[in-house]
């Protein structure tokens, strides 16, 4: 069994955006993140607080706009307005959730889809379902980078991803059927889900459900990505995979933490000065 390390994985990444990031300041291209928080969220905060920090580490622009959780939609709203218009901001990022009264979809619906770095905009979304896309969803992005380290050739595979959510899940299934791998998509209502996922050479779970899959769910050699981050009441953090089990039977497998996290942030940083590069050619 190997570890596919997201750690190492995205500090080489890192390394080559760095490089990019100087060269492009070269021909005065700066690119720049700015990130939206409203309200008080400790895991949101968490978050905000590493992507500004990776920033900082590859020399990209960052800006934050902390917003109090009693902020109006139109208020916020505007403020995405003048982010899309900024100059200096080539990428936007509203960390979600948005507190209850706020309008989840308006807001992504009005980030300037040359600026939508986490590609949650219906845009970049169609563009995602026909294969044709300038950002990668950061999560499922940084999944593909790693089962490449794997080495393996996914054509006529079969893929099973539990979950089918709009940030990872189905984004994650476009992206394997983009390499021309045989998806299964499983959910809550899902009938036999231990047959299925033993039949996975691949198996990406993103349920957020601690350590439900287990070894005997696991095919023998499967490459096993866990993307889940569960908090359990000792403070322990760990996957949607049961890694001592599931580990006995994978040829590859992510680690909760270190796995698929780090990997997301990268790609975050990628899709920032993807977008830099677009806008400057405008
Ligand atoms: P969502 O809650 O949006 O989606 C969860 C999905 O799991 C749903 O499609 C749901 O099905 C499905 N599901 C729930 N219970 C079961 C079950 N018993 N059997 C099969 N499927 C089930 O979660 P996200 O996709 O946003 O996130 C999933 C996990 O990944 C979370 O732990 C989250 O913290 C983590 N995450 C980690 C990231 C990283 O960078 N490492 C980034 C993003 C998320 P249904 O649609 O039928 O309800």
């Amino acid at each position: 069994m190997q570890i596919l390390d997201g750690k190492m994985v995205s500090a080489r990444i890192k390394e080559e955006l760095k490089a990019e990031v100087a060269a492009l300041k070269e021909t005065g291209i700066v690119p720049g993140l700015a990130v939206i928080i409203v309200g008080d969220d400790p895991a949101s905060r968490v978050y905000v607080n590493s992507k500004k920090k990776a920033c900082a580490d590859l020399g990209i622009y960052s800006e934050e706009h902390a917003l109090p959780a009693e902020t109006t939609q139109e208020e916020l709203l505007a403020l995405v307005e003048s982010l899309n218009a900024k100059d200096e901001v080539s990428g936007i990022l509203v960390q979600l959730p948005l507190p209850k009264h706020l309008d989840e979809k308006a807001v992504i619906n009005a980030i300037a889809p040359e600026k939508d770095v986490d590609a949650f905009h219906p845009v970049n979304v169609g563009k995602i379902m026909i294969g044709d896309f300038d950002f990668l969803p950061c999560t499922p992005a940084g999944i593909m980078d790693l089962i490449a380290e794997s080495g393996i050739d996914l054509t006529g595979k079969n893929c099973v991803v539990v979950g089918r959510s709009n940030i990872v899940g189905k984004p994650m299934s476009m992206l394997l059927l983009h390499k021309n791998a045989t998806v299964t998509i499983c959910h809550s209502k899902t009938q036999n889900l231990a047959e299925i996922c033993k039949n996975a050479d691949v198996l990406v779970v993103a349920v957020g459900r601690a350590e439900m899959v287990t070894g005997d769910m696991v095919k023998e050699g499967a490459v096993v990505i866990d993307v889940g981050m569960n908090r359990l009441p000792d403070k322990k953090l760990v996957g949607d995979v049961e890694f001592a089990s599931a580990s006995q039977k994978a040829a590859y497998i992510t680690p909760v933490p270190g796995g698929v996290g780090p990997m997301t942030i990268v790609t975050l940083m990628r899709n920032t000065v993807t977008a830099a590069k677009k806008l400057s050619k405008k």
